[in-house]
């Protein structure tokens, strides 16, 4: 409940004091979502307009000031990234069959959608500064499949934990081939890449997250974005069940029932304006643990090419055992031990039991970030003494 924060002299908002007692909150949490002060007079807003479903102003809200934030013409409001991950693979084409390339290095809600339509994924290195996707692996890799005949239906890199990949290359790699790129930007709201864009521009779609553990948050919702108004039209319309534009309901295909509710996008609205804060908020976490650790043998924190800038939604460092003196699942359970979370670096995909039989040709390096990887408490609303606490507590793990 400490970290569920307002703005100074803004009112309690969650009954959260006492509400459940004995539920056994850790004290110090991963990333928490972080409250701007107005999102109470938001939800009583919706509430009290009568608009409550997908549709009406506040969706729309939401989608012109995502647009405004991220600089693309347009954006579509959906449930949660992962869906708006699933209407970029159906307007993309992905049929039964169709590789979809991505990362290792990435929460399995990347290619999720596709392997449910009947895709198979091909996984590669993440071995880019920042623990991206390679573009020259990436270049390699596209053109043995075109000899092979076989070239993806879409390539999916990743703005890993809020930073970056270098899109650019990646999409002149892509362009050589015509294959599409998809970019799940779910994490990297604020961030921003070559010539100061925000993260996602240059890819056909790319796709953004309010999960509740995200930089802002609408308790769950995603929004997916583009240059290419047919593209967005054709996803709204399958997120809206697929309807014909017919006073009855007329279907030439099936769709979702994707769209964001107006109370959720009321919330989204109240948190927007806090973004910039949000990402001064989360770098300087980022700085404090690298000036607190940064000294210690065998603590590597992820890095943040000079070109982009990162939202550093989590900040995650390697342990290398022999150098730190312990390994990554002994400072996690020390943290642990002091009621603080962390959590492993993403597992690699191809290393998932889901994806046994997946093809991949994945570095050790990209197994490793696995291996040694940690995030580490970076919520926004975390105190300077808090972060103070978890350094002290990975420094007592170092040689213990
Ligand atoms: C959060 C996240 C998603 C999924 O977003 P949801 O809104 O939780 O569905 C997808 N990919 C990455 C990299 C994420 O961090």
């Amino acid at each position: 409940m400490r970290q569920l924060q307002t703005e100074p002299g803004s009112p309690a908002i969650l009954p959260f004091p006492g509400a459940f007692p004995g539920w056994p909150r850790p004290l110090l949490h991963l990333s928490p979502p972080h409250l701007a002060g107005g999102e109470r007079a938001a939800l009583l807003g919706a509430l009290d307009s009568g608009w409550l479903a997908p549709a009406g102003p506040a969706p729309a809200a939401f989608e012109s000031a995502i647009a405004a934030i991220t600089g693309f013409p347009g954006a579509l409001a959906t449930t949660s990234g992962t869906a708006a991950l699933h209407l970029a693979y159906r307007v993309l084409g992905v049929e039964r069959g169709d590789e979809v390339w991505a990362p290792a290095l990435t929460f399995v809600a990347t290619v999720a959608p596709a392997v449910q339509m009947g895709a198979v994924p091909r996984f590669l290195s993440a071995d880019a500064p920042g623990w991206t996707l390679d573009p020259g692996h990436l270049a390699e890799e596209l053109g043995l499949a075109a000899r092979r005949g076989r070239l993806p239906r879409v390539v999916v890199p990743v703005d890993l934990y809020g930073q970056p990949c270098d899109l650019d290359a990646i999409t002149a790699a892509c362009d050589r081939w015509g294959v599409p790129v998809l970019c799940d930007s779910a994490a990297a709201l604020g961030s921003t890449q070559r010539g100061g864009r925000h993260a996602g521009h240059g890819a056909r779609l790319a796709v953004f997250s309010f999960n509740g553990n995200k930089i802002v948050t609408t308790a769950g919702g995603g929004a997916l974005v583009s240059a290419d108004a047919a593209l967005l039209a054709a996803a709204r319309k399958l997120a809206g069940q697929a309807r014909e534009a017919v006073p009855h309901y007329e279907h030439e295909t099936t769709g979702y029932a994707y769209g964001l509710s107006s109370v959720l996008a009321s919330l989204g609205l109240a948190q927007l304006p806090a973004l910039p804060d949000r990402v001064a908020r989360r770098r300087a976490v980022f700085e404090a643990y690298r000036a607190g650790l940064g000294d210690l043998p065998g603590v590597e924190f992820i890095a943040e090419p000079g070109w982009s800038r990162s939202n550093r939604w989590l900040s995650v460092a390697l342990f290398d055992p022999r150098l730190f003196g312990a390994d990554r699942d002994a400072v996690r359970r020390g943290l642990e031990a002091a009621a603080i979370e962390s959590r492993p670096a993403w597992k690699p995909l191809h290393l998932q039991p889901a994806f046994r039989q997946a093809p991949h040709r994945v570095s050790a390096r990209t197994a490793l970030l696995f291996e040694q990887g940690l995030c580490l408490p970076s919520g926004s609303a975390l105190s300077e003494a808090d972060q103070g606490r978890v350094i002290e507590v990975v420094r007592g793990c170092a040689r213990a």
